[in-house]
């Protein structure tokens, strides 16, 4: 099964492929996580992505399409696919569908997680990370059971991304209504699109989400 799981910053894109990861054997794709690596190793790709995200801006479709095509023919992206986080523009959705046909892959799912905007700050001011495992938590909607101690690997040490902060979200739902909504109606034209109430608790959405992927 190849899926996208689309929709705004903070939506519970990550949160949700962790899941999908684990139950159906896909392997998911962050565009993001892939960045914050780049720039990280302070790689070419990483020293002209950092000041982009740093603002909230998109990073170029040109680097991201080399980017998808090379994790796309990693082996293990034949198990079926989760992309979170791309395609963010018109021209990446465009690249995505030649990358696929020429692979003979399908596209199966375009699971569009709907979050009002008021919803995303208070989610992405609340997120954070644990240092060790990368498993996702949120101050107030998913606390780790004993304080201060990652549930998944017992890690005490926990890391906040440079850009979750609540100045730049404004930019980052910006980027995403002019650049990546337009996509929508795409995905609707081709009959996959498949929308999901985003803002319900993380077990419900996971529900809506199993049902869809009950009908694949
Ligand atoms: P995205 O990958 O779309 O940016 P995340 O999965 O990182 O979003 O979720 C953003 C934050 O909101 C995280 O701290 C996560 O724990 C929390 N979160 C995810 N889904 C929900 C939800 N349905 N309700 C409340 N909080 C959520
Ligand atoms: P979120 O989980 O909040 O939606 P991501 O982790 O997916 O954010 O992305 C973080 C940042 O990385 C984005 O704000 C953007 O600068 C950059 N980025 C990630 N994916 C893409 C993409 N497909 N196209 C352009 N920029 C991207
Ligand atoms: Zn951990």
């Amino acid at each position: 099964m190849n899926i996208i799981l689309l929709g705004p910053p903070g939506a519970g894109k990550g949160t949700q492929a962790k899941r999908l990861e684990e139950k159906y054997g896909l392997v998911q794709i962050s565009t993001g996580d892939m960045l914050r690596a780049e720039v990280a190793a302070g790689t070419p790709i990483g020293l002209e992505a950092k000041a982009i995200m740093a603002a909230g801006g998109l990073v170029s479709d040109d680097i991201l399409v080399r980017m998808l095509a090379s994790r796309l023919s990693k082996s293990d992206a034949a198990k079926g696919f989760i992309l979170d986080g791309f395609p963010r523009t018109v021209p990446q959705a465009e690249a995505l569908d030649r990358m696929l046909a020429d692979k003979g892959l399908k596209l199966h799912a375009v699971i569009e997680l709907k979050v009002d905007d008021e919803a995303l700050t208070d989610r992405i001011a609340g997120r954070f990370t644990c240092a060790r495992c990368g498993m996702g938590y949120h101050d107030t909607f998913k606390p780790t059971l004993a304080s201060g101690v990652c549930d998944a690997c017992g890690s005490t040490e926990f890391v906040r991304r440079a850009d979750d902060r609540r100045e730049t979200v404004a930019a980052r739902l910006d980027a995403y209504h002019a650049q990546t909504a337009p996509i929508i109606p795409h995905y609707a034209a081709a009959g996959i699109l498949r929308p999901v109430d985003g803002m319900a608790d993380i077990d419900e959405v996971a529900r809506q989400i199993d049902a869809v992927m009950a009908t694949l």
